[in-house]
Order: structure tokens, then sequence, then C-alpha cells
């Protein structure tokens, strides 16, 4: 059974203001393995509409983007991106720049293709240089297919490399899965106690450990 940590809104100002690293404890939070030089990131909106105070919801703007790091081994950090590519686009690492650049291409194959379909509405008008633009719709569309098909390509074939290697270092995959990470409604004025991030961790070794190094509330 998972544990629930709850993180009080001290933690975030004695931390970087956008990245909450919880270190200690210094091992890994799926399973226990020392050194954990990598992270499990999480990326959580704190909402102003839910931090009633008025200088807090000044400092916070409508919407403020945290990162939220765990540590985690090098063989949990590659398990996870075989389930999770799209949490590593914050990640300083060669699978976070593979994670940038998978979303990079989606990105830019979504664009394209839609230029291609917006292209055969009557939404552009079929006059003059444009009638002739319109004919080639299906080039941007097909274009669009060609940058998935590479992008998707790409991504398995990292996930290849990464099979091996953690066959090499570890066969038989995670004990545990990504922890879960959430912004808490506030109620009532911001205090220093106030919980603002509640997490769901199953290596409970590791929760445990946390809640007691770091003075937070834990059930
Ligand atoms: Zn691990």
């Amino acid at each position: 059974m998972a544990s629930r940590l709850y993180v009080p809104y001290l933690a975030l100002r004695s931390a970087d203001k956008d990245e909450l690293v919880v270190n200690p404890p210094a091992y890994c939070s799926h399973c226990s393995t020392i050194p954990a030089e990598y992270y499990e990131t999480h990326v959580v909106r704190l909402r102003a509409n839910r931090i009633p105070h008025r200088s807090i919801g000044r400092k916070f703007r409508t919407e403020k983007k945290l990162i939220v790091r765990l540590p985690l081994c090098r063989a949990c950090y590659l398990n996870d991106y075989l389930t999770s590519p799209d949490a590593y686009t914050h990640d300083d690492t060669p699978l976070g720049k593979e994670a940038r650049r998978t979303t990079l291409l989606s990105n830019i194959s979504g664009f394209t293709a839609s230029i291609g379909i917006l292209l055969i509405t009557p939404f552009i008008p079929a006059l003059g240089i444009l009638a002739f633009i319109k004919s080639y719709w299906y080039v941007l569309v097909s274009l669009g297919f060609v940058i998935l098909a590479v992008a998707w390509l790409l991504q398995r074939r990292s996930m290849q490399a990464v099979r091996a290697e953690l066959a090499s270092l570890r066969p038989g995959g995670s004990k545990y899965p990504r922890a879960l990470v959430w912004n808490t409604p506030v109620e009532g004025d911001l205090e220093s106690g106030s919980v603002i991030l509640e997490m769901n961790i199953e290596n409970e070794t590791w929760a445990g450990d946390c809640a007691r190094m770091n003075v937070w509330r834990i059930e």
C-alpha cells in the first residue's frame, strides 16, 4: 500500500522557487538503491485560485509551474522512460533531450498536417496563387505523417537502447511505479505549515524516511 506525504508550503519557500528537489533521503525512491543520481520529474500546476492569500496570489500570478524531483537510481530512471517518455522533457539528460525532440517533431507534424487540412476547407478561398497552393494540400498532410513516423522511429530506437542497457543493469524492471504528485487546495490564508502538495509513494521505507528527514506529515 502506498504512503501519502503532505508537503507544506514552507518546503517550497526554502527550495528553489520553480523546483522542489526532494533530497534527503538520498537513495532511490523506487528500489532504495544507492547511489540515486537521477530524478523522477513531475510538473505540477499551482493555481492562484487555490491560494487565497493576497500577496502569494500576486507572487504566483494565475498559475505557477512547479517541477518536483524525486531521487532515482539509473535502472529505475531507464525503466520509467519505457512507460512515461513524455515525463522526461524537463530533464537535463540524454533521455531528456530525446523526449524534447519527440515532442518537437510531434508538434511540427501536427502543425504541418493541420495547415494541409485547412487548405481543403472553404476558409482558404481558391483565388489566384491560393488556388495553386490549395491543390497541393496533400503534400503538407503527407509531410505531417512522415515527420510523425520519423518521431516514432527515433523514439523506438532510443527505447531499444534503453531496454538493452536496462537488461544488463537489472533484468525484471522496476519494483514500483512512478509516484503521484498533485496540488492541494488551500483553505483560508496560506501559512508556512499549509499543505500545498500531496504525493503518493509506493516505497514506504523511502516515504517514511522522507517524512522524518524533512519533517513532513505522512499517512
Ligand atoms: Zn531504483
